[in-house]
C-alpha cells in the first residue's frame, strides 16, 4: 500500500533533494515533524495522499516539499502552473507562499499566490511570466481562468489545503470546478485537521486510491494546550473580563461570531487602553495584510477577529486564545484553539462563558474531547490572573485603529523590516523572540526579553504587508538582517 512509516526518516531519507534539506536546515527546520514522516514518501511516491494531523503539526511542508520536488527540473509555460494548493483564506495562502518560497528558490522554481481583494491585473501579469506552483484561493482562480489568465491543464500535482472549511465556507462547487479543469490523472493531497462530511465527497471523487496518514484523532490532542471554561455571569461582566485579559503581556488572539462584534470589541479595548486590531472578511484586503504584520511583530498584540482567521494561520508566539464569543461548533473550536501551542510550544485556551451558554459550551467542548475545567471570573479575580496573566488597563484611550497607528511610540519597539534578503535581526535572537508560554504569570519571560524581540517573529509578514507605513516604520528603525527561520515560518 503506502511506503512504509518511517518515524525517524531524515528528509533526506524521505527522498529530498539535497539543495532543499540545506535550504530547511538553514531555515532552522532539521527533522520532520510526525505528519511529514508520514506522508513525505508516499507523496513523492506519486501516490494521492490524506493527510490528517492536528494544528500546528506541520501540514505546510508535508504537502509543500513534496509537491516542489516533483515539480523540479522542468519551467511553466506562461499562464499555466504546474502545481496548485486551494486555500480557503487570503491570509492562508500568502502564508503558504511564504513558507515554500525559499525551498522552490533552492530548486529553481516559481511560486506565486492569487487571492481576492488584490488587484488581479497584477496577477495575470505574474501568471503571464510563469508560476511552477500557484497558491490559490477558488473565487480568484475562477476569476483568472474566466479571463484566460490561467489554465490549469499543465497542473501535475493539486494540494487542497484545510478542505473541509472550503466545504464548510460554501467553496465546494468552485473547487471542484478548479479540479475538473486539472488533468484526470493528476496526483493530489488533500490535508487538514480534520477530514469528513463533504470532504469525503471530495476524495471519493477525486482522489484515486489514496493512502491516509492521520497522526492524530479528530479531537484536541494537542498536548501542550490547557483548556479552560471562565464563566462570566453575564455580557457586561463578560466585556470587563475580557478587557483585563488583553490588556496582558503577550500575543492574544481574540475570536468573535461577527465582523460588527469584532470591530466593537477591538473599538473597546482601544479605549480601554489596549492597543487591539480588528480582522474579518469585510476588511479591505491591505487593511488585513497591515493588521496580520502589527499582531505578528507585536507591535498590537491583540487581534480581534472572525474565523476568517481560525484555519491555518501561524503567527509565531501566540500564546493565549480566547473564544470571546463561543464558536459555533467543536470543529471550529479546535481550529481557533490551534493558533496557539504550535509546533510543540505551549498555549493556553480560554472560552468566556455567561450563564445563559453553559449548557451548549459543556456539549461542544465535550464532542471536541477537549479536557477543561471551568471557574467562575470576575473583574481582578486572582484565578483569572493565574490562568490568562490578566491585567488592568491603562484606561488611557488609544486614538486611531491599531494599524494605521505605526508612528505612534509604541511601534518602537514593534514594526522591524523583516523581509529584504540583506536585513533583519539575527536569526539566534529571531528564535527566543516568540513569547512562548506568556500566558500566565508565572511563566512570565526572563528579564530582559520582552517583546520588541518579536518583530523578528513577522519575518514573513512583511512582505505582503509592504504599504508606505511599513516602509516608514523601517526607516524608523536600523536594518538588521531577517529571521530565516521565521520567515520560512510564517
Ligand atoms: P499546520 O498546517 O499543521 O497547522 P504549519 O504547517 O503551519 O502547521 O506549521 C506550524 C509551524 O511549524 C510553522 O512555523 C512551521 O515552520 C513549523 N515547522 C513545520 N515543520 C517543522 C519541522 N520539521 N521542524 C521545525 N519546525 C517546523
Ligand atoms: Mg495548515
Amino acid at each position: 500500500m503506502s511506503t512504509s512509516p518511517r518515524p525517524d526518516a531524515t528528509f533526506a531519507e524521505l527522498g529530498l533533494p539535497v539543495a532543499l534539506v540545506q535550504t530547511l536546515r538553514n531555515a532552522g527546520i532539521e527533522k520532520p515533524f510526525p505528519i511529514q514522516a508520514a506522508t513525505i514518501g508516499d507523496a513523492l511516491a506519486g501516490r494521492d495522499v490524506l493527510g490528517r494531523g492536528p494544528t500546528g503539526s506541520g501540514k505546510t511542508l508535508a504537502f509543500g516539499l513534496p509537491m516542489l520536488t516533483r515539480l523540479t527540473g522542468a519551467s511553466a509555460k506562461p499562464g499555466r502552473p504546474r502545481g496548485l494548493v486551494l486555500v480557503p483564506t487570503r491570509e492562508l495562502a500568502t502564508q503558504i507562499e511564504r513558507a515554500l518560497d525559499e525551498a522552490a528558490l533552492s530548486l529553481g522554481l516559481r511560486v506565486a499566490s492569487v487571492v481576492g481583494g488584490a488587484p488581479i491585473k497584477r496577477q495575470a501579469d505574474r501568471l503571464a511570466r510563469g508560476v511552477d506552483l500557484l497558491i490559490a484561493t477558488p473565487g480568484r482562480l475562477d476569476d483568472l481562468i474566466k479571463q484566460r489568465a490561467a489554465d490549469l491543464s499543465d497542473v501535475m500535482i493539486t494540494a487542497l489545503d484545510e478542505a473541509d472549511h472550503m466545504a464548510d465556507m460554501g467553496f465546494l462547487p468552485q473547487v471542484t470546478r478548479l479540479l475538473d479543469r486539472t488533468p484526470k490523472d493528476g496526483q493530489r493531497l488533500l490535508f487538514s485537521a480534520t477530514l469528513d462530511g463533504d470532504v469525503d465527497k471530495l476524495v471519493k471523487r477525486y482522489l484515486n486510491n489514496p493512502v491516509t496518514h492521520s497522526t492524530a484523532p479528530a479531537e484536541a490532542s494537542v498536548t501542550t494546550m490547557t483548556h479552560h471554561l471562565l464563566y462570566v455571569r453575564d455580557k457586561n461582566i463578560k466585556r470587563t473580563v475580557a478587557t483585563e485579559i488583553a490588556a496582558r503581556d503577550g500575543l492574544t488572539i481574540m475570536f468573535v461570531r461577527t465582523k460588527h462584534g469584532a470591530d466593537r470589541l477591538a473599538k473597546q479595548l482601544r479605549g480601554a487602553g489596549v492597543d487591539a486590531g480588528s480582522l474579518h472578511g469585510g476588511k479591505a484586503q491591505n487593511n488585513r495584510v497591515r493588521t496580520l504584520a502589527a499582531f505578528a511583530d507585536g507591535s498590537v498584540p491583540v487581534l480581534v477577529t472572525t474565523d476568517v482567521a481560525a484555519r491555518g494561520i501561524h503567527i509565531d508566539g501566540v500564546s493565549l486564545v480566547v473564544h470571546f464569543d463561543p464558536p459555533a461548533e467543536h470543529k471550529a473550536y479546535l481550529h481557533r484553539a490551534g493558533r496557539t501551542a504550535r509546533a510543540g510550544e505551549d498555549g493556553v485556551v480560554v472560552t468566556l462563558v455567561t450563564d445563559e451558554e453553559r449548557k451548549d459550551v459543556a456539549a461542544m467542548t465535550r464532542k471536541a474531547g477537549v479536557q477543561t475545567d471551568g471557574v467562575e471570573v470576575r473583574p481582578g479575580d486572582r484565578k483569572l490572573v493565574e490562568i490568562t496573566g490578566a491585567r488592568k488597563p491603562s484606561g488611557i484611550a488609544l486614538a486611531a485603529p491599531a494599524p494605521t497607528q505605526v508612528n505612534a511610540p509604541k511601534s518602537a519597539n514593534g514594526g522591524r523590516p523583516r523581509r529584504g534578503r540583506s536585513g533583519g535581526a539575527p536569526a539566534s535572537e529571531a528564535a527566543q523572540g516568540h513569547s512562548r508560554g506568556a500566558g500566565a504569570p508565572r511563566r512570565e519571560r526572563p528579564a530582559g526579553e520582552s517583546r520588541s524581540r518579536k518583530p523578528a517573529g513577522a519575518g514573513g509578514h512583511a512582505r505582503s504587508g509592504d504599504t508606505p507605513t511599513n516602509s516608514r516604520r523601517r526607516a524608523a528603525r536600523p536594518a538588521a538582517p531577517a529571521a530565516r527561520r521565521n520567515r520560512s515560518a510564517n
